[in-house]
């Protein structure tokens, strides 16, 4: 495959470039920036050929098959229709869009061309998470009654821009992190919130967006689910806990970017450490979207997938905001 990147930013720096490049055959043509020297330097400082500030000129380049949008979470929308438009597949950074309805539309263009939209969602291709959900599906701890997410750390002060000060950008811990343990936890629960209640802070970091939130949400099957997602704690680490009738799945430091962290498995059996895969998460995502395109399976997170976790962390604004338990709307998917 021949990828365009959309976004001269850090993700594309620090992960996907190396992930796209891991996976034998693909090749980066060009970058796209809304600044000709950062595209210039950033093509330079990558071995990327080419670089534009037009969109139309990225897109128009020869042989080019897919996309890759991590520009600031406003511009996915209208950067992927124009992608989709011209017959581009796309792995779009999350959340996919700034509202579920934009997040909808890009679907279904994506469908109507009959090309390829997948979310960068990258925990649930975590070895740690193959292997909790795994342990769930073989019935290990029974019936799900309860999960806890910790995903609440020290933001790196090279993180803190638009983040931390940029509503209009998509900034805020909720659409940044939110939509992460949103997928993680539709991904081993199989099942998404009905409603959810919520607090979120500001003013440690925050400046005019939330830099912390907790959530409680209800799920289908009676679980329920506790969620803290952060920005300013320098001293915690991650962790997820899956409880059950028969059992509990215990995982530290696996809310990452690496593939580290540890799981455990508690049962009437005693405490047993499991190991998993240490592969790299961003090359398992770009594996499994470039076999899609080539008809083999579906990517590791879908178009529906982001549409899915983007309602979620709309539902915790909203009810952070209001004061009130609000119902998740799905918009039907
Ligand atoms: P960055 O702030 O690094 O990049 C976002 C945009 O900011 C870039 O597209 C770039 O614009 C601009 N930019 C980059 N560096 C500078 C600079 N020095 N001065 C001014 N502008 C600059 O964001 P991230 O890489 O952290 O996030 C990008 C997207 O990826 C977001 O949607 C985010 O949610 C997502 N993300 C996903 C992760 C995952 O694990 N799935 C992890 C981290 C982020 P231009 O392209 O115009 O040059």
């Amino acid at each position: 495959m021949n990828w365009g990147l959309i976004g001269a930013s850090t993700i594309a720096a620090q992960h996907m470039i190396g992930a796209i490049r891991s996976c034998q055959n693909n090749t980066i043509a060009s970058v796209l920036s809304a600044n000709r020297k950062r595209g210039a330097d950033f093509a330079k400082a990558h071995g990327i050929e080419h670089s534009t500030t037009d969109l139309d000129i990225l897109l128009s380049q020869p042989d080019l098959d897919v996309v890759y949008i991590s520009t600031t979470n406003e511009k996915h929308k209208s950067q992927a229709l124009a992608a989709i438009a011209a017959g581009k597949h796309v792995l779009c950074e999350k959340p996919l869009a700034m509202t579920t309805d934009d997040a909808i539309e890009m679907v279904q263009a994506a469908e109507k061309s009959g090309v390829i939209l997948a979310t960068n969602h990258h925990l649930r291709n975590a070895g740690s998470h193959l292997k909790i959900k795994q342990l769930i599906n073989a019935g290990q701890i029974g019936k799900i009654q309860a999960v806890r997410v910790f995903h609440a750390v020290y933001l790196p002060v090279s993180l803190q821009g638009w983040r931390i000060n940029n509503p209009a950008a998509g900034g805020g811990v909720i659409p940044d992190i939110v939509v992460h343990d949103a997928d993680t936890i539709g991904f081993h629960l199989e099942e998404y919130p009905i409603s959810v209640i919520a607090e979120e802070t500001s003013g440690q970091l925050g400046q005019g967006v939330e830099d912390s939130v907790m959530s409680v949400w209800k799920m289908p099957s009676g679980a329920m689910v506790q969620t803290h997602e952060g920005f300013t704690l320098r001293h915690a680490e991650t962790g997820i806990e899956f409880h059950g009738t028969d059992g509990s799945i215990i995982a530290r430091n696996v809310m990452t970017q690496s593939p580290v962290g540890t799981v455990q498995l508690r049962t009437s059996h005693g405490v047993k450490e499991i190991g998993f895969s240490d592969h790299n998460l961003y090359a398992r995502s770009v594996e499994m979207f470039t076999k899609s395109i080539l008809g083999q399976g579906q990517p590791a997170a879908t178009g529906r997938d982001g549409i899915r976790s983007l309602a979620v962390a709309t539902a915790v604004k909203h009810a952070a905001t209001t004061a009130t338990r609000t119902l998740v709307n799905y918009g039907g998917h």
